[in-house]
């Protein structure tokens, strides 16, 4: 007899990689031959928002560099406990943004779902990261609540997977409501935005590649990479999967201090993003939330670095360098 696995209990490689994800900080420096140095904050101030890395992202780090512009994205510093004027908990106005269970909407025709809380990694940088998520999650209580707005508002014609991560929700969820979605005749296009590519790229296997070419909408996936040393061959041939199940790939961006700030780095990141098939959408200034001001590079200087790679790049290379405003009725392109 062929033993049969049970689809609700046999966890996926990529499920078994975000349960065991690297989660303390001391852990992963000396993994790293870095021990002592470099200062985490304390560890109850890490609490709310503790250090997440999974194994195939830290294995892109390089070993003995403190300076790794990996490391740096998600090593918790002691320079976030820096208080700084003008750096708060919800610098984007989310919270406002709220019209129904889980539903953010901002601009015209998009309405931003938040799928979930969850992320496979967590971005120091991020303007998320004192966000509550448990009060505006609809996928544990209230979807149908959110399927029913969606369906009366016969102005959203795109629909945006955020979170947290959606692609850390599994897939019979996800192709559940890709279904739901299909049925709702004034939708055109599924945007999903997400970091699971580049940070799990086994996340895109045989169930994911399914529900994404099955549906009837465009779907547009936006990854988040900020530097070329992510798209490692793994990555690549993820992204490769899901070019071929009809996805149009777009990156986004932060332009983040010691990170990718400066000419090079992100010329390069854009030509290996050209080398995946991957267009460079936006190019984000720093949200400025609290406990992430070391990350900050000034507008004066984010233009100039913009002006510099438009005198290397083709034009469709170079993405736009945008800043979120709150009560702008869209995002707010700076060069
Ligand atoms: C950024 C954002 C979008 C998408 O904006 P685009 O300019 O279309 O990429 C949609 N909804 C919300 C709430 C956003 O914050
Ligand atoms: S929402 Fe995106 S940027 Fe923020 S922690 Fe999750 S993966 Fe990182």
């Amino acid at each position: 007899m062929i033993p049969q696995s049970h689809p609700l209990v046999t966890k996926q490689a990529w499920q078994i990689e975000l349960a065991n994800t690297i989660k303390d900080p001391i852990d992963l420096l000396a993994k790293l031959g870095l021990s002592g140095e470099l200062d985490a904050i304390s560890p109850d101030l890490i609490m709310g928002f503790p250090l997440r890395v999974p194994q195939s992202y830290f294995e892109k780090m390089r070993y003995g560099d403190k300076n790794d512009p990996l490391l740096r994205q998600v090593f918790p510093l002691i320079d976030e406990s820096i208080e700084q004027q003008g750096f708060v908990h919800d610098p984007v106005g989310d919270h406002n943004a709220i019209t129904s269970p889980g539903i953010l909407q901002k601009y015209n025709g998009r309405a931003l779902l938040l799928t979930t809380g969850a992320c496979a990694i967590h971005c120091r940088y991020c303007f998320r990261r004192h966000f509550s998520y448990s009060d505006s999650n609809p996928l544990a209580s209230q979807w149908q609540t959110t399927l029913d707005a969606l369906k009366s508002d016969l102005s959203i014609n795109e629909v945006i997977f955020s979170g947290g991560d959606p692609l850390t929700l599994s897939d019979a969820k996800l192709a559940a409501l890709v279904e739901q979605l299909d049925a709702i005749p004034h939708l055109k296009r599924l945007r999903i935005h997400t970091r699971l590519p580049i940070v799990i790229p086994s996340r895109v296997d045989h169930a994911l590649l399914k529900w994404i070419s099955s549906s009837r909408l465009h779907v547009v996936m936006v990854i988040h990479s900020n530097h070329a040393n992510e798209i490692g061959d793994d990555v690549a041939i993820a992204l490769a999967k899901l070019e071929t199940a009809g996805c149009q790939l777009l990156n986004q961006a932060v332009l983040l201090k010691g990170v990718n700030d400066s000419a090079e780095t992100l010329v390069k990141l854009s030509e290996r993003l050209s080398d995946v098939k991957v267009m460079p959408y936006y190019l984000h200034l720093l949200d400025r939330v609290a406990g992430a001001s070391h990350f900050d590079v000034s507008e004066h200087d984010a233009i100039e670095l913009t002006a510099q790679i438009r005198a290397i790049l083709p034009g469709y290379l170079v993405p736009r360098l945008v800043r979120e405003q709150q009560g702008e009725v869209s995002k707010t392109v700076i060069a």
